[in-house]
């Protein structure tokens, strides 16, 4: 084969790999689209199943990877116990399919086609064609009209996927989801809560609207103080830019004066020196004493003059220059004044936006600065250094029960708990809703997890009250040391594997990963 064979050869097999490579990609879309439509639609039909199809859904939406490779095992163990209860009694599964249908919300047409094919995949799946497989795919992956728009914001807003809601979630709901999800600042915090209160438990139904327009309102009047902060700052700085010109006009006069004046004095001394030559001359030249008194007096009186001019020149300019130094003093003091304001100002308004309003504890803004912080000392020293992931137990249940003032109340006394048993050299910040994160700076694996074990074993104990009565509360931690060539990210994401496991194995309990 010549040079230009091999080249077109090349190039046929490249085309070839690329349509191969976008048929899989759009394969692997597909059947993304029909597990997470499956699950969605199977929910409710078995208490038990549920769990694992929601562990599913949520893994299929960070792609193939080990966390889906392992709910899918959990869910093929749950469906195994599901028929292994079943036993061999013949079970009717017609009234299941048509559940599974009729949330799918196909017409009818497509329903009976769709039940045909299922049943024949769940009699004998060898006989399937693939043409008939992929049109039974084709129905099940369609997209449906749905109530709300579906995307992960929401889904996230809504603590779930909103199929699981039957009849959709209620308004109220996605926007106390938001608020209480969302990281507001710290200074907002009463105004916040308030709005929350509004949209709690027996809440009429439309209270939202109103908490909507409140918070809307709420936000254009902080942007407006923010503007007017920053209008503040500008004239600030344009006066500072005024006088700073002001003080260089003064140092260039005071400067040009200064020279001035030393041209006058030696002016001066050139003018005496002449004086003084003349008057030798004079002295030399004069024939009689009269004369002599005459010449000398003269010449005397000259300089004389010419000392006074130079004296009065000074003082004039030192009166000058004093007063102009007094006015500058007093206008940079003043700016000096400002200038401190305007910093602290700026510090306490940093300070604020990294406080979470519910806990006191920093937030996520502060997280996030700290750990780099942390991170780029790790990689210099290389001294131990642990992340800890925090997650509160079967919270949505405390809000459930005891409404989500007790929840805000529990996150508050679990915040405490949790940072009475830190040192002054660790961190923790309310990472986002019900979940926390700790840096353990010069602790190692093995001890970190003595550390959390403890914070883990005293909010257990210590719990928190709603109207007077003792509730217990739990929480689960995932564990992970930085080590080798980790990112913030790769240990973000053990830990956060490893809180999956404590939770998985039972809950309050906290996993090194
Ligand atoms: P798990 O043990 O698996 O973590 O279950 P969970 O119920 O804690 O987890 P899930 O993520 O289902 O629910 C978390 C809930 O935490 C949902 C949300 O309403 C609640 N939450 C989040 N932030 C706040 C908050 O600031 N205040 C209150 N009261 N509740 C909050
Ligand atoms: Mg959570
Ligand atoms: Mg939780």
């Amino acid at each position: 084969m010549n040079e230009k064979d091999w080249k077109e050869r090349y190039e046929d097999l490249l085309r070839q790999h690329e349509s191969e490579d976008e048929a899989n990609r759009e394969l692997k879309e597909l059947l993304t689209r029909t597990i997470i439509r499956l699950t969605l639609a199977a929910n409710g039909l078995d208490s038990r199943l549920d769990p694992h199809l929601k562990g599913v859904r949520d893994a299929v939406r960070g792609g193939v990877n080990d966390k889906l490779k392992s709910k899918l095992n959990a869910l093929s163990d749950g469906l195994l116990h599901f028929s292994e209860d079943a036993g061999e009694e013949d079970v009717d599964t017609t009234g299941d399919y048509i559940k599974l249908l009729n949330s799918l919300q196909l017409n009818k047409k497509e329903a009976q086609e769709a039940a045909g094919l299922m049943h024949q995949l769940a009699d004998d799946p060898s006989q399937m064609e693939i043409g008939q497989f992929s049109r039974l795919v084709q129905l099940l992956s369609r997209e449906q009209p749905v109530k709300v728009k579906k995307t992960g914001l929401f889904e996230r807003l809504l603590g779930g996927p909103q199929g699981e809601h039957e009849q959709g979630p209620k308004p109220n709901d996605i926007l106390l989801n938001l608020l209480e999800q969302a990281s507001w600042p710290g200074h907002w915090g009463d105004e916040i809560n308030q709005l929350k209160r509004r949209l709690d438990g027996k809440a009429s139904t439309d209270a939202w609207s109103e908490v909507l327009r409140d918070l809307l309102e709420l936000s254009a009047k902080s942007y407006g103080q923010v503007q007017m902060e920053i209008k503040e700052a500008e004239d600030f700085l344009e006066e500072l830019t005024q006088r700073l010109q002001d003080l260089g006009v003064h140092l260039q006069s005071a400067h040009d004066g200064r020279n001035q004046i030393i041209e006058h004095g030696r002016s001066l001394s050139e003018k005496v020196t002449g004086h003084v030559g003349d008057l030798g001359e004079s002295v030399q030249a004069a024939t009689d004493l009269q004369q002599l008194k005459t010449a000398v007096r003269d010449r005397l009186s000259l300089i004389q003059s010419n000392i006074d001019d130079y004296l009065q020149e000074e003082k004039q300019w030192h009166r000058k220059t004093e007063a102009s130094e007094q006015e500058l003093k007093h206008r940079l003091a003043k700016l000096e004044k400002e200038s401190s304001e305007l910093r602290s100002r700026m510090v306490e308004a940093h300070h604020m936006a990294l406080i979470d309003a519910v806990t006191g504890l920093p937030n996520r803004l502060a997280y996030e600065e700290r750990v780099e912080q942390e991170y780029a000392r790790w990689k210099r020293f290389n001294d131990p250094l642990c992340m800890l992931v925090w997650d509160i137990d079967d919270f949505k249940s405390i809000n459930d029960r005891f409404g989500h003032q007790a929840g805000d109340k529990a996150l508050r006394v679990i915040a405490k708990s949790l940072q009475s048993r830190l040192r002054v050299t660790d961190f923790i910040a309310r990472y986002g809703g019900e979940e926390f994160v700790c840096l353990l700076c010069g602790t190692k694996g093995g001890e970190a997890l003595k550390v959390a074990d403890e914070m883990r074993r005293s909010v257990e104990t210590n719990g928190f009250h709603s109207a007077g009565k003792p509730v217990p509360v739990t929480i689960s931690c995932g564990i992970a040391p930085f080590t080798g060539s980790d990112s913030i990210d790769s240990v973000f994401l053990r830990a956060d594997k490893a809180l999956y496991e404590a939770k998985k194995a039972g809950k309050n309990r906290c996993q090194l990963g």
